[in-house]
């Protein structure tokens, strides 16, 4: 590896100083340059890898000169210091990488050397990246003139390369964004900022723009016919750049429109990027303008969000789809705390006009996972894939799904969810599942390297299959369920090891759930030997037990469990009863309610202590989990009380499980010391309209139905009371 070099401008000699003695520690070159003319003598003679510049020194502008080194495309990487305060480096800090300056980081002074160390030794990626192919030198390139480029438009040497954008937790493909390139038989290939403005200057940018989507637009309709829909988040898009001085030309929206028709793409697959300062610079006309280019179907993008001059606020009344986070902040983020308010507040404020947010300049892992936290939808940058010619793009879709599925092995076993024992609360889900479709198998399978494994088995004792007959990695290829009706019918089924012996499975239909993080983990399944039908609204309660999957992946349990008892504490019963009571609701089960009070425990607690008070509790809740189904919720929401909600198909389904409760309390009684019996009191509350699926609702009549029993009535040794009118 060549040396590292160092170039210092800055006239503080302890700065200068402190930053030497760490570079040449760390084996750097390191010169000092005092004046303007020596720092661009030495950055033209002796080439540094990186450069310290002050920012403000008597006599010299920091800022003039981080633009003369913008002009001269410098590759070095920059660190700026100066005593003015972080936020004021932040601000310089941006502007240098909105110029397309590679700035490693600020220091501000004071600073310690573990400050300036830590910038050299973080290696960063290029912020200022050569175009894809082009050698990182300082090779300038003499100014393009209008002759050179309309020659190039006429013998069609701008061509397009393709990045592509991704769903920000999935990682799933949205679309890609097309970038002008030139190949220039002398320069090699040239990025846009060095013809655009001329193509603008002179008036050549519409016929640009259109040779652009042309190529865009013909390669987009060949791509999505291949590109499986299953692996699609949501329809793909295809995204072009249109310059601010085209948002006028009408006809030049025509002529887009008409190339969409020629190639069977609709408007609706065509993202417009737009500057903000091309649309906000007229907001009146362009809001007239914006409004008409929806109406034709097509998606805008407002390009570089938070670098013009417009306020959020007027973002309010453009009919933008989606809003574009100017890289500037993306690839700062890490450093400031700065950039990290600004695209806060513009996902906040999109979101809330129901407008999509992409970030741009994504450069690492952590930056894409810090704008996942912040709730960012989509997802572009070198980190994802740097711009890719044609030929390359089928390539980059091969890795990226070896990329994405190492990712999802890790989430699934950073979870440490696999090879455990059996966990009721995973368990509820599957004979709730079996029970609601009855079906004879429901399974909660998570997809491992080589084998899917059953975290959660109703009506079968299997408990892994080899990965590559899984029905399972069907569904997790995508964000709905995935149903197979007949799987004699299916070819892609039809030599299946698990259709062809046990467990013989003609019907299957699975629900991803997904990691905290994003990654979908594996499907919940219900399987059957006869063929079977879906319908939409079984697709719904599929998808609504997935979520409960999900919720389960994502909650400690400890933290919803009662210790003594096992059973769901009163928040655990909660959060489960509230998604249970909606399940019920849109389905139309009956669900109902039963509060159960142990009439003596006070009494027990007293006279024998509390070991006994504890065992009664536990006891109580065991003859509680053995009677009530595995799919009921049971839960001990205080000292003495518990609660079970159950999904009541008939009248009769309650009172029959609480005589058979009645008879298990007896039973037990009989086995222990006449002080210790448990006598309890319950009250029953069922839902009968709509307005009923309300856990509170349902508390107060249950509580009310318990205390109208409680004390309307003699007590006995064993409560078998009937259950009170609701
Ligand atoms: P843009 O529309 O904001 O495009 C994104 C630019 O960011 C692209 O530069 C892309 O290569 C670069 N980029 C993407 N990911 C990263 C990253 O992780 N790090 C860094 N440092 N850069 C990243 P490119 O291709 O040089 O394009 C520059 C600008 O030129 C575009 O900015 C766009 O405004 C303009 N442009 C490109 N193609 C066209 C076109 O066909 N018509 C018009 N009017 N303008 C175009
Ligand atoms: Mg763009
Ligand atoms: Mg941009």
């Amino acid at each position: 590896m060549p040396k590292l070099k160092l170039l210092i401008l800055d006239n503080d000699e302890l700065t200068v100083l402190t930053i030497r003695n760490v570079a040449e520690f760390a084996g750097m070159s390191v010169r000092v340059a005092t004046t303007i003319t020596d720092f661009f003598n030495l950055l033209t003679t002796w080439h540094p890898s990186h450069i310290v510049l002050g920012l403000i020194m008597p006599g010299m502008d920091g800022v003039e000169i981080l633009r003369a080194l913008s002009e001269r495309k410098v590759t070095a990487q920059i660190i700026i210091t100066s005593s003015i305060g972080e936020q004021v480096l932040q601000a310089a800090a941006r502007s240098a990488t909105a110029h397309g300056l590679n700035i490693a980081g600020i220091l501000p002074k004071p600073f310690s050397p573990k400050a300036f160390r830590a910038i050299i030794e973080v290696p960063t990626t290029t912020a200022v990246t050569p175009h894809e192919g082009q050698q990182q030198s300082e090779i300038s390139v003499p100014a393009i003139t209008a002759q050179e480029l309309v020659q190039a438009i006429e013998q069609r040497e701008i061509t397009v390369a393709y990045q592509p954008k991704v769903d920000c937790r999935s990682g799933a493909l949205v679309g890609f964004e097309a970038l002008a390139r030139w190949h220039h038989a002398e320069y090699g290939a040239l990025g846009p900022d060095l013809f655009i403005a001329v193509a603008e200057k002179h008036g050549h940018i519409d016929t640009l723009t259109l040779l652009v989507i042309e190529q865009a637009v013909a390669w987009f309709s060949q791509f999505k016919q291949q590109y499986p829909a299953r692996l699609q988040a949501s329809p793909l898009l295809c995204a072009v750049n249109i310059s601010a001085l085209s948002l006028h030309r009408l006809d030049l929206f025509t002529r887009i429109e008409a190339l969409c028709k020629q190639y069977s793409v609709m408007p609706q697959e065509v993202m417009l990027e737009l500057t903000e300062t091309g649309a906000m610079d007229d907001p009146v006309t362009s809001l007239d303008i914006l409004t008409r280019l929806r109406m034709k179907g097509f998606q805008l993008s407002i390009d570089d969000f938070g670098t013009g001059f417009s306020s959020m606020l007027q973002l309010v009344r453009m009919p933008f789809t989606e809003v574009k986070i100017d890289k500037s902040f993306v690839m700062t983020a890490q450093q400031s705390r700065e950039s990290r308010l600004v695209i806060q507040a513009i996902i906040d404020l999109a979101h809330s006009l129901d407008m999509k947010v992409i970030a741009e300049g994504i450069e690492d892992l952590a930056t894409l996972q810090l704008l996942q936290q912040l709730g960012c939808d989509k997802a572009q940058g070198y980190f994802i894939s740097k711009p890719l010619s044609a030929e390359q793009v089928n390539d980059w879709l091969e890795q990226r799904k070896l990329t994405l599925e190492q990712q999802r092995i890790q989430a699934l076993h950073s979870l440490k969810i696999m090879d455990s024992g059996t966990e009721q609360r995973f368990d509820r889900i599957t004979r709730l599942a079996k029970r609601l479709f009855g079906v004879p198998v429901a399974l909660i399978t998570l997809l491992d390297t080589d084998r899917q494994w059953f975290k959660s088995k109703a009506g079968t004792d299997i408990s892994e299959t080899a990965r590559e007959h899984a029905f399972c990695n069907y569904t997790i290829e995508q964000d709905a369920g995935f149903v197979v009706n007949d799987s004699n019918n299916d070819p892609r089924f039809i030599d299946n090891p698990l259709v062809n012996d046990a467990p013989h499975i003609r019907f299957y239909a699975g629900y991803p759930f997904r990691a905290p993080s994003g990654e979908r983990l594996g499907a919940i399944c219900l399987i059957d030997r006869q063929p079977r039908e879906m319908s939409d609204s079984d697709l719904l309660l599929l998808r609504d037990l997935a979520a409960m999957v999900e919720e389960e992946v994502a909650t400690n349990q400890l933290l919803n469990e009662d210790h003594l008892t096992g059973l769901l504490n009163r928040r655990g019963f909660e959060t489960r009863a509230n998604q249970l009571l909606q399940i019920c609701r849109t389905q139309q089960y009956a669900a109902s309610l039963i509060y159960f009070d142990l009439d003596n425990f006070k009494q027990i607690n007293d006279l024998h202590g509390h070991r006994a008070g504890d065992n009664a509790l536990l006891q109580f809740s065991k003859l509680l989990a053995s009677t009530f189904r595995d799919s009921d919720l049971i839960g001990r929401i205080g000292g003495d009380e518990f609660v079970v909600l159950m999904i009541t198909q008939t009248e009769t389904d309650a009172d029959a499980i609480l005589s058979r409760l009645s008879k298990t309390v007896m039973d037990y009684n009989q086995t222990i010391s006449t002080n210790t019996h448990l006598r309890y009191s319950f009250g029953i509350s069922t839902t009968q309209s709509l307005a009923d699926y309300e856990l509170q609702f349902l508390y107060t009549k249950a509580d009310e139905a318990m205390y109208r029993d409680k004390y309307g009535e003699q007590q006995h040794d064993v409560a078998s009371h009937a259950p009170a009118p609701p």
